[in-house]
């Protein structure tokens, strides 16, 4: 039980597996007014940055599941580095349908809101291992301009335009759904190139290694196209954003 293979080689040096910097992730943290102890449920971990940093920054507590057994790993070395392995705990496992025994303060998916069935899904599912007065959050891309067509949509990696909303959209679609929208970071076209950019030197640096692999061909391919692509599609059209949000 894994992650398609394609990730876990071109983002097997990414800590933060979203376009975000760890400067952006910090002003998450300390925009929640995290309280020492609160618990934080995180579905689709990753590498466990959010939960690590915040533990070490804020005394939070909390459990990440990712189904990445690589991620999985370097999650549990960077609790151990960061000296919060007694605070944060990484299960490698399909986080669908899963609901915490202990109601958390936080309850998280950034990135990853087909674990839900998409983001209204995904929220339903958080509630459901939240106490009441806690906190979710959304980390979901939305378009920074609407693409012009669908193949600009497909340029993004997006399946249609209407896969993603606008931002006003986006916040007016969490109201709907009942909630309030109590706070927001946004990534932006620099942190983008953080994501992106970063998998071209890995993508690179895993072909040298690994040249009579079998995968080599897909790598290659990709490192050869995916900076044009990138330029064109996605680093001009597609937002993305954690979206904190509080129960009307
Ligand atoms: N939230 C993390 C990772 C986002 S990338 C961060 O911001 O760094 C999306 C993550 O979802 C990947 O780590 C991938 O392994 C994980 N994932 C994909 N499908 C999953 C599933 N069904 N259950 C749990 N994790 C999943």
């Amino acid at each position: 039980m894994d992650i398609p293979r394609i990730f876990n080689v071109t983002e097997s040096a990414h800590r933060i597996h979203n376009p975000f910097t760890p400067e952006k992730l910090a002003t998450l943290g300390a925009a929640l007014r995290l309280e020492t102890g609160t618990r934080v449920l995180d579905l689709g971990s990753g590498s466990g940055e959010m939960l690590c940093t915040w533990a070490r920054d804020h005394g939070v507590v909390g459990t990440g599941i990712d189904l990445s057994r690589l991620f999985t790993e370097q999650a549990k070395l960077r609790a151990a580095e960061l000296g919060v392995a007694d605070r944060v705990e990484f299960i490698h496992g399909d986080a669908a349908g899963y609901v915490s025994d202990e109601k958390v303060g936080v309850a998280a998916c950034l990135g990853a809101t087909w674990i839900g069935g998409g983001v209204a899904g995904t929220i339903a599912l958080l509630a459901q291992s939240l106490r009441p007065g806690g906190i979710i959050l959304i980390g979901e891309p939305y378009w920074r301009q609407l693409p012009p067509t669908e193949e600009v949509a497909k340029g993004c990696l997006a399946g249609s335009i209407s896969d993603f909303l606008m931002l006003p959209e986006l916040l007016a679609s969490f109201g709907r759904l009942g909630y309030d929208v109590v706070e927001m970071v946004l990534a932006d076209q620099d942190s983008w190139d953080r994501y992106e950019a970063a998998k071209w030197l890995t993508m690179r640096r895993w072909l040298e290694a690994n040249p009579d692999d079998e995968f080599a061909i897909e790598v290659r391919a990709q490192l050869t196209s995916e900076p044009e692509r990138y330029a064109a599609y996605t680093r001009e059209y597609l937002g993305w954003g954690v979206f904190a949000l509080m129960r009307r």
